[in-house]
């Protein structure tokens, strides 16, 4: 029922030490772990979750695995398995209520299904583990096999929740009452911020952030030709010459004023290269407020000159140039998301009421899915031609995209009711923080400011890479891990 899973990433500790910037966070690492780690006496660390493909955790995790094991910690990755339908149907109604959406019930054999399919996982799960052995459970599918197995061996146990929500409800109270007793048999528990940690809770866990790993796809440096490489052959801009490597076998698509979406250099450059740009890289998903931001980058061209006079003819021109770049998964990629796809249409319905001109200056991109490599090269190189990153969320768990964008020296323009984009961006530091992503008037107006702020946007840019080298990048998260392992044996 559980499955190891065998890990494909293959970068080590000294690949990344390498890296003349990364060297001394990497030795520092090192230097810690030499310390704590003999306390764990060759215990083995086990990673439980619920899937090694898609999500958040299904990718963090095999950087973790592999860096914890180089470190000297035994450390191995098991995913559990369900052959029943209501059990992941159940899990994600738990998901949804813990961000508090989807109602207060849940069916009648709720504990029965949960309980019976985690039983099944625990007996093979024990089999792999000895007594002494720490089990690191992520989220909630798997959260009663703590309690299973601490019924076979002597073990500790932690929980490690990815999800939450800064308010209660009565759609978290629910999904938390629920909970609870899974809880009990954890000697610690790890949320990404602290707003997350649900009441009972206190006391008993501590914050881990999420970080990234500085040498993936997604966040490696770029070379200048790799960059413009990577443009081309998705077609995100028009060639520039032969290139060394053919196109890549799915394309970049952009929306069309006539409502269909082709390669998204066919007719018209959207300006990568030259111009100022403002993007958003998100899934489509309502909470990550694309529409809101549409109409506030609208609002702003519109008012340009209306109410202020530019300060110089080189902002008036930047102002003119600036283009808005909204960009998400291929639909056809999300075929079991009925809300994405709902969301892409409003968009897309949207975008063909704008003027013509208007339409220009808006790129709504949709970026190819099958292969995942691809995908994270584009994102990289999307994000690094980019003047400004926003993450408009009206809600976000933590925004990997802003720490990307961060990590890339590019700056943020996010908001404070999003709870994981106000844990990393500091408002006037690394970009602008505004109190309402529907507010289209506070958003134009920050966009606008940022655009007109050279200076500006360099020092933001600067500090956000300052701050995520300290804080967000996946040897600050593994020094947190290896406190917390050694503190608990
Ligand atoms: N992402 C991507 N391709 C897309 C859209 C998003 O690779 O077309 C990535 C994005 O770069 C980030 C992740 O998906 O790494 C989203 O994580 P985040 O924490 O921002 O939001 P979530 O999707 O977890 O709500």
């Amino acid at each position: 029922m559980t499955t190891m899973v065998e890990i494909e990433e293959r970068r080590t500790l000294e690949d990344y030490a390498r890296v003349a910037h990364l060297a001394p966070t990497v030795h520092e690492l090192q230097e810690e772990a030499s310390r704590v780690i003999p306390r764990l006496d060759g215990r083995t660390v086990w990673m439980v979750n619920s899937t090694s493909r898609g999500g958040g955790v299904a990718e963090m995790l095999p950087t973790m695995v592999v860096l914890l094991r180089d470190l000297g910690i035994r450390t191995e990755w098991v995913t559990i398995e369900s052959e029943d339908p209501a059990f992941f149907t159940l899990t994600k109604r738990l998901h949804n209520m813990i961000h508090g959406e989807g109602g207060t019930t849940l069916p009648e054999n709720a504990r029965e299904v949960y309980e019976a399919e985690n039983r099944k996982n625990a007996e093979p799960l024990a089999q792999l583990m000895k007594p002494g052995d720490i089990l690191v459970v992520h989220d909630p599918q798997p959260m009663p096999l703590a309690a299973e197995i601490k019924e076979r061996h002597d073990i500790k146990a932690i929980w490690r929740c990815h999800i939450g929500l800064d308010e209660e409800n009565a759609a978290t109270e629910a999904a938390w009452d629920f909970l609870t007793p899974y809880a009990d048999a954890y000697e610690h528990a790890v949320f990404s911020a602290p707003e997350y940690i649900p009441h009972y809770l206190a006391g008993q866990a501590t914050v881990i952030y999420p970080a990234i790993n500085p040498l993936s796809e997604k966040n490696q440096d770029l070379h200048l030709h790799k960059l413009i490489g990577i443009l081309s052959n998705s077609a995100l801009i028009t060639n520039p010459g032969p290139l060394v490597r053919p196109p890549l076998p799915d394309l970049v698509k952009r929306l069309q004023g006539d409502g269909s979406y082709l390669p998204a250099n066919l007719w018209e450059d959207i300006g990568l290269l030259t111009r100022p740009i403002v993007t958003q890289v998100s899934r489509w998903d309502r909470l990550k407020g694309f529409k809101p931001l549409m109409d506030a980058f609208i609002k702003m061209k519109l008012a340009m000159f209306d109410t202020r006079e530019p300060e110089s003819w080189v902002e008036r021109r930047r102002m003119d140039l600036v283009r808005l770049v909204l960009a998400g998964p291929d639909p056809a990629s999300i075929q079991d998301d009925p809300e994405g796809k709902e969301v892409v249409e409003e968009l897309h319905a949207a975008y063909l009421e704008l003027d013509p001109a208007l339409q220009d200056d808006v790129a709504v991109v949709t970026l190819p899915m099958s292969s995942a490599r691809h995908n994270a090269l584009i994102v990289n190189a999307l994000q690094r031609a980019s003047s400004v990153v926003v993450q408009n969320s009206l809600r976000e768990g933590f925004g990997l995209t802003v720490t990307e964008a961060m990590w890339k020296r590019v700056p943020i323009l996010s908001n404070s009711k999003a709870c994981g984009p106000r844990q990393q961006v500091r408002d006037g530091l690394d970009g602008k923080l505004i109190s309402d992503p529907e507010d289209p008037d506070e958003l134009a107006e920050a966009i606008r400011v940022m655009m007109a702020d050279t200076p500006g946007r360099d020092e933001w840019g600067r500090n956000a890479q300052r701050r995520t080298h300290q804080r967000f990048l996946v040897f600050n998260q593994l020094k947190d891990w290896i406190w917390l392992l050694s503190a608990l044996v």
